[in-house]
């Protein structure tokens, strides 16, 4: 049965937001999304397809692991998945080899895993467990991962939270959307309107006031909406930014103990794809591992685009924060010069489109993901209550193993939902 009398609103129409506002407005609530931006998907962020070739992704672009919020959302929406073939190569500075993704103290690094009781951070992990010189691959792969991978600092990082993620293999498997994360969005926003959900652009929330049981939510420029709750789906750094209620303010605090990382992503499209020919092995290419300043690439292997795409994560991208768009493709292509000993002006004429991100210059993102420190999981409890008509919903809430993912987005926005519906 419709029930128009409860007025939610959702302040940010990211994968979280659109999900918990499809979930409320599919049960009949009166739902309003604010968005700051001019677009939906935050975080999620589809670049132009007539730029790239294919429809590629400045943000979020893989499907990592299991992911049953995901995977059911895009059978709902008839979207299909791509697994993630081919080989993935490092460079040490010298040399091309495959890169193995066993370590010979793998099992030994599990054994110890499995028996940790109390949480400590990974860099104090390391000291403790595995100091000695033959663990010094493994504590670079692990410092590499951590950084690279989680954006995180291995020095404040869980080490049970990356446990629960490096434990069951599960971030091996890795998929993207035929279509890109895009046509997620898409589909979610069509269901939101579907449903009689609004969603308004350029909406930036900058305060939220309560008075007996009433919730005023202003936007800068003095828009002011009405309702009976509010869901804030923000990134971490702009919950900041929200004046809010004593209550939710208190509960806000706790936003401290989690980790906020950032990533530099590049993409860059040439007019053929010269790796294959400087090296010919390297015809299944996936992904590349270098010390270089933009040490990770990947390809779009198995599909035949040639478009290289750069990442760096961790606390270290802030050695780069000076670096404008031009100057990150630039550095890009100095890395690719530099791995395969290439002048960078043969590889700079080959290149037909550039894209490049700082997400931590994004004024509606400050960063890229959350990340786990040991006091994480008690502060994702305490926001993720629903014990008042502000909520706090999005990736950096969820509390299972793929944290600072879409999935755990959607699982965080559906949870909100939930709880919002079962009362
Ligand atoms: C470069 C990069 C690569 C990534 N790669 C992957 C990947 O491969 N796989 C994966 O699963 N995840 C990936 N992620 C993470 C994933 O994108 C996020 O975890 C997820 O999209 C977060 O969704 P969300 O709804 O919680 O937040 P968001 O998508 O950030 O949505 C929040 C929304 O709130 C809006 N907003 C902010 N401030 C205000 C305000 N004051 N008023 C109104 N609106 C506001 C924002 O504009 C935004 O639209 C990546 C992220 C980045 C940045």
């Amino acid at each position: 049965m419709s029930d128009t009398s409860e007025h939610i609103i959702v302040v940010g129409a990211g994968a979280a937001g659109l999900i918990a506002a499809r979930e409320l407005a599919r049960a009949g609530k009166r739902v309003t999304i604010l968005e700051a931006r001019e677009r939906c998907g935050g975080r999620i962020h589809p670049l132009l397809a007539a730029e790239f070739g294919y429809p590629a992704d400045g943000g979020a672009e893989f499907v990592h692991g299991e992911a049953p919020v995901t995977r059911a959302l895009l059978s709902e929406a008839r979207l299909s998945l791509q697994e993630i073939e081919g080989t993935q190569w490092s460079f040490d500075g010298a040399s091309f080899s495959r890169e193995s993704r066993h370590d010979p103290h793998e099992a030994e690094l599990h054994a110890v895993l499995g028996e940790l009781k109390d949480d400590l951070t990974v860099t104090d992990f390391l000291r403790r467990h595995f100091a000695g010189p033959e663990y010094g691959r493994l504590r670079t792969s692990i410092e590499r991962m951590v950084e690279g991978y989680d954006a995180a600092d291995p020095a404040r990082a869980s080490i049970l939270a990356l446990r629960e993620e490096w434990m069951d293999g599960g971030r091996h498997t890795q998929a993207r959307i035929v279509g890109g994360y895009g046509a997620l969005i898409d589909f979610l926003a069509a269901e939101c309107r579907r449903h009689g959900a609004a969603i308004s652009f350029g909406c930036v929330v900058s305060a939220i006031d309560e008075k007996d049981g009433a919730v005023v939510v202003r936007c800068v420029g003095g828009d002011v909406h009405g309702c009976n709750r509010v869901i804030v789906t923000v990134p971490l750094p702009l919950l900041r930014d929200i004046a809010l209620p004593a209550a939710a303010r208190a509960k806000a605090a706790v936003a401290c103990d989690i980790g906020f990382g950032s990533v530099i992503k590049i993409l860059l499209r040439f007019a053929r794809p010269w790796w294959r020919e400087v090296k010919l092995d390297l015809a299944d290419m996936t992904f590349l591992l270098s010390d270089q300043t933009i040490p990770v690439w990947w390809t779009r292997y198995p599909e035949p685009h040639p478009v290289l795409t750069g990442w760096f994560g961790g606390p270290r991208t802030a050695e780069l924060q000076s670096l404008d768009p031009q100057g990150l493709i630039d550095a890009g292509l100095d890395s690719l010069a530099a791995i395969f000993a290439l002048p960078r002006e043969e590889i700079a004429r080959d290149l037909v489109a550039a894209a490049a991100t700082n997400w931590a210059h994004d004024p509606f993102a400050r960063g890229a993901y959350s990340w786990a420190m040991p006091a994480t999981r008690e502060a994702q409890a305490i926001l993720a209550r629903a014990d008042g008509p502000v909520l706090f919903s999005g990736e950096a809430l969820y509390r299972g193993r793929d944290m600072g993912t879409v999935e755990a987005a959607l699982a965080s926005g559906l949870e909100t939902a939930g709880m919002i519906l079962r009362k």
